[in-house]
Order: structure tokens, then C-alpha cells, then sequence
């Protein structure tokens, strides 16, 4: 009886063994083993090479596998390589944004991630990806799940592995924040324990711990809510700062000895300061910013990532009046101080905080960009290549050059001269593959 039982005990692990050796198989045959696709070229009226701002005329582009072998006004083509031929149309090399939430959509300011489970919520971020692939964004940085821990690795994962379409991933898992911080779960009553967005650190101490745990999760960097909530007082912009300069500064070292780095959420004045001399990578939103905090961000080269879009989404999506003057007036103090920034000569990189709003639709970006006071190319550059180092692929995407990932985007017309064919997106080849043709 024992010996039967043992048997078939055997054989079910056997079994299930023989299973996991097919899936496996399978998988790796899905994504790893396709045969060695042909060359490609793509050929348009222009390419713009984004580091010097020149146009070519006509532009080509070689691909083998995932990498750029030539760029030229003509390369060679190889025997057998598939041309596409895309016309009227301007080469540039895929669009990156710097602050995205693929784990929100809209309504997410009001009870999405209390009503919504983390599985479901998990199946929506796979659809907010391949939506911002889809609009030319081959690269992104996941600015934290907002309640979902660590469910963007699986989307990361799932993009890596050739499951799902999305852009090149940089994820953060939660966001961190203080107890009874900006993103805490405030307003409710408390004795339903709503779960904070965020996970708590209270201290330097807690700041590493939690750090080494999101890194045991997969996370690839910190995101850090350093400032919160946001008043405007006769017409300046006050908020509290979270962490100390020298808390942060336990982060941002505990983030390096990981070979990661730390973000911030830093609307403005001290939390701003202290985030630049801590060393963050980069401050998100950065609506204030002081003459020696600017200071601070061109000698360490810490990009400012204004995040116009959801500002003005909020600005024209309010419920009441009252509301929508409210951030009405802390688009136009933005606006000021950007002008601010832009004179002060400050490096910038372009993020969208798209989640609130629909996925796909955030180059609008750029646009709002260059209508503050940005030119074309610089916002370019700020996107592409400041983009690529802030995300840590600096030298592997953000250019169309040889050796470069073949992420590459068609748009209609002459972005210089007219930013907004960025939101008309025609064409988009991700790691040498065509996901919009
Ligand atoms: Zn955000």
C-alpha cells in the first residue's frame, strides 16, 4: 500500500517536473528561439540626429536582430533585407518618459486602489503598456504601483520575456513615504485601516530597510515622496519636506551600494534643496526651486522632470470651481518658475505622471514643454538623451546610432519645427522588431 502510494507520489512529481521542462520549452521557444530575422532598413524624407540637431535628408536606418548596424542619408542594403519604406515621415529614436504609473488610470486620484485588487490591476498595467508602446514610447520609468508593491516586476518580467508588448521597463515597486505623509491613506476613517499607497519609513534606518526589501523584490530603483501636501499661499507654493537632507542621504547610499538610485517626489522648497544635495537621480515635478538648488542640480548634472501634463489634466478636470482655480493657479505658478529654470540653465529629462490620464496620449509632454519656454530640440535632447542616462541606458537607447537598441519611431513632419508630431506617432520598432507598422 505504502509502496503504491510512494509510486504514484513519485510519478505525479515526475509528472509535474515533465511539465514544467515542456513549459519552460515552450517559453523559451516563444521568446528566445525565433529564427534569425533578415536585415531591415527603414527609410523616411528625414532623420534627425538628436546630439547635434541635424536633419538628414533622405534617412536610413540598418537593423540587425535588435541593434542599428548604419545610419546615413543611405546605408547599405544588404541582400535580403526587408525595406519599409515610410515616406513623408521623420526617423527618431523612440520616445522615453521618465515618470510614468502604468498601475493607474483615470480616477486614480479618487478609490481605484482601494477598490481595485492588485491581480486586476496587475492585467490593466499590461494594457496601460502596450498603449504607451504603441504611441512611440519604447522606454519608460515606472514612478511607483501606488499600492501594488512589487506587481510591476511581473509586467517588467512579461515585457522582457517577449509576453506582452510594452516599453523597455524601469520599475520602483510602491512608492515611500512617511507615516502620515503625502501619500498616506488620510481622509478615511481610520478604524478601516485603509492601506497606505506607499510603503512607511520613519527614519534613516527604515529608509535602507525598506530599500533592501523593494531590491529583494525586483525593483530597480527608489522612488522617494520627499514633499506633501501642496498649498499656495498668497500666491507662493508651500510644502512640507518628509525627509531630512542626511535621511535621504542614507537612501541615496544604500541605493548606490545596490547599483540602483533614488528618485523624489519634490514639489518644492526645503524637500527640493534637500534632495539635490543628497544626490538624488532625479526631482520629479520640481514646481519650486531655489537659486542654490539650481546650483546644485548643473553641478551634479540631477535632471528636474516637470511633469506639465498631469498638472494640467488636474487644471482642466476638476469637479468644482473651486478645485479647478485651485490647481489652475499652481499651473501658472509652475509655468513662472519653469521660465525660471529654463533660464537658469538647469538640466531637464521629460516625464508625464500619464496614469491619471489615459495611457498613450502623454507626448503632449513635450509639447507643454516647448510652449513654457523649452525649444524642440532641447526638449528632444532632454528626452531622449537625458532619458536614457536618468533610466541607466545611457550609450544603448535615446540616439539612432550604430551599436544602439533599434528602437525607432516614424512621425509626420519636422519635429523642430513643429513639436506636436510627436503625438502622432506612425511607426514604432522596439529592439528591431516592428510593434506599429
Ligand atoms: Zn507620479
Amino acid at each position: 500500500m505504502s509502496n503504491v502510494r510512494m509510486s504514484l507520489r513519485s510519478f505525479s512529481r515526475a509528472a509535474l517536473m515533465l511539465g514544467f521542462a515542456l513549459g519552460l520549452t515552450f517559453a523559451g521557444t516563444m521568446a528566445a528561439q525565433e529564427p534569425a530575422s533578415a536585415p531591415i532598413v527603414l527609410h523616411a524624407a528625414r532623420l534627425l540626429q538628436i546630439d547635434a540637431g541635424t536633419l538628414l535628408r533622405p534617412g536610413e536606418i540598418l537593423v540587425q536582430g535588435d541593434r542599428i548596424r548604419a545610419v546615413a542619408t543611405l546605408v547599405d542594403h544588404p541582400q535580403g533585407a526587408k525595406i519599409i519604406d515610410l515616406g513623408d515621415a521623420t526617423l527618431l529614436p523612440g520616445l522615453i518618459d521618465a515618470h510614468v504609473h502604468l498601475f493607474l488610470h483615470p480616477g486614480a486620484e479618487d478609490l481605484q486602489t482601494v477598490q481595485e485588487s492588485v491581480p486586476w490591476r496587475t492585467l490593466l498595467a499590461a494594457e496601460a503598456a502596450k498603449a504607451d508602446l504603441l504611441a512611440g514610447y519604447t522606454a519608460e520609468r515606472d514612478m511607483g504601483t501606488e499600492g501594488a508593491g512589487s506587481a510591476d516586476t511581473a509586467v517588467r518580467d512579461a515585457i522582457n520575456q517577449g509576453f506582452i508588448p510594452g516599453p523597455r521597463l524601469r520599475i520602483s515597486g510602491n512608492a515611500i513615504d512617511l507615516l502620515g505623509g503625502h501619500e498616506d491613506a488620510i481622509g478615511f476613517n481610520p478604524a478601516q485601516r485603509v492601506l497606505s499607497n506607499a510603503d512607511y519609513a520613519n527614519s534613516a534606518d527604515q529608509l535602507v530597510e525598506v530599500i533592501r526589501a523593494q531590491h529583494k523584490e525586483g525593483s530597480d530603483f527608489a522612488k522617494i515622496y520627499e514633499t506633501g501636501p501642496d498649498t499656495l499661499i498668497d500666491g507662493v507654493l508651500h510644502t512640507p519636506y518628509q525627509y531630512t537632507e542626511a535621511q535621504l542621504a542614507a537612501a541615496v547610499n544604500e541605493a548606490g551600494r545596490l547599483g540602483t538610485r533614488v528618485a523624489v517626489h519634490a514639489m518644492g522648497e526645503p524637500g527640493t534643496l534637500y534632495a539635490a544635495q543628497a544626490g538624488v537621480a532625479s526631482i520629479d515635478h520640481a514646481t519650486q526651486l531655489s537659486d542654490e538648488t539650481m546650483r546644485l542640480m548643473r553641478e551634479k548634472h540631477i535632471p528636474a522632470v516637470p511633469t506639465f501634463a498631469i498638472f494640467e489634466y488636474f487644471a482642466r478636470n476638476r469637479n468644482t470651481a473651486t478645485e479647478a482655480a485651485r490647481e489652475g493657479a499652481l499651473l501658472d505658478y509652475k509655468i513662472r518658475e519653469f521660465k525660471r529654470q529654463v533660464s537658469a540653465g538647469i538640466p531637464f529629462a521629460v516625464g508625464s505622471d500619464v496614469g491619471p490620464f489615459p495611457h498613450g496620449t502623454q507626448a503632449v509632454e513635450l509639447e507643454l514643454m516647448v510652449r513654457y519656454g523649452m525649444k524642440p530640440l532641447a526638449v528632444l535632447q532632454a528626452d531622449m538623451i537625458n532619458g536614457a542616462k536618468l533610466l541607466g541606458w545611457e550609450g544603448q537607447i535615446g540616439e539612432l546610432k550604430p551599436g544602439y537598441f533599434a528602437d525607432v519611431i516614424a512621425v509626420p513632419g519636422n519635429p523642430l519645427d513643429d513639436i506636436t508630431v510627436v503625438e502622432r506617432v506612425s511607426f514604432v520598432m522596439k529592439g528591431g522588431k516592428v510593434v506599429r507598422p
